[in-house]
């Protein structure tokens, strides 16, 4: 089975370029950059997606973002503004499965495309839609899970809310050496 290559890094069994680290975090630098400074801020714990990333990691994840977020203004690398990217699945253009928030300075002309078939919905559709998703919160709590910052082998069970509910899945499945996320496949 392949190792997760940002646990590998975590371990420093594998090579980053960190800008920073902390207990809960580290920040390394994109291997293939949307822009120059492009950072991905990473759980060390392996959390594959943000079913399992409750407040206690979530938290730590935003602390930092907005803290490279600044550091990239200030750093001398062009950006006028930045923006933040979280693919949460496969179809949502995820393909390390570690979670990873992606830090991207944005200029003027940086040839970064955000595309999609933008839409317009009725009002009387938007209101169905938004009855749906009140009537899914209460069966998806803000903060499912008990977070103890698990091991990398540790055995992670998924709240009734996801895709599968009950299923439980070990960290070591969900391995994946691809490359990040591009932001010309974001929405
Ligand atoms: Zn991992």
């Amino acid at each position: 089975m392949e190792a997760c290559v940002f646990c590998e890094i975590v371990a420093g069994r594998a090579a980053a370029s960190v800008v920073h680290g902390d207990d809960d975090v580290l920040a390394i630098l994109d291997l293939h950059p949307a822009t120059p400074g492009h950072v991905l801020v990473i759980p060390r714990a392996h959390v594959r997606g943000l079913a399992e990333a409750g407040d206690a990691i979530g938290g730590p994840i935003w602390r930092a973002a907005r803290r490279v977020a600044a550091a990239l203004r200030a750093s001398g690398l062009r950006c006028e503004g930045v923006r933040l990217s979280l693919a949460d699945g496969e179809a949502a253009g995820q393909d390390v499965f570690h979670l990873h928030l992606h830090v991207v300075p944005r200029f003027a002309g940086d040839g970064v495309v955000v595309s999609a078939e933008w839409r317009s919905r009725s009002r009387a559709r938007l209101d169905q839609d938004a009855a749906l998703i009140r009537a899914a919160l209460p069966r998806c709590p803000a903060d499912p899970l008990t977070w103890r910052r698990p091991r990398h082998r540790d055995v992670v069970m998924l709240p009734a809310c996801s895709a599968r509910p009950g299923l439980t899945t070990s960290s070591t499945s969900s391995a994946s050496t691809g490359s990040c996320s591009r932001m010309t496949r974001m929405s």
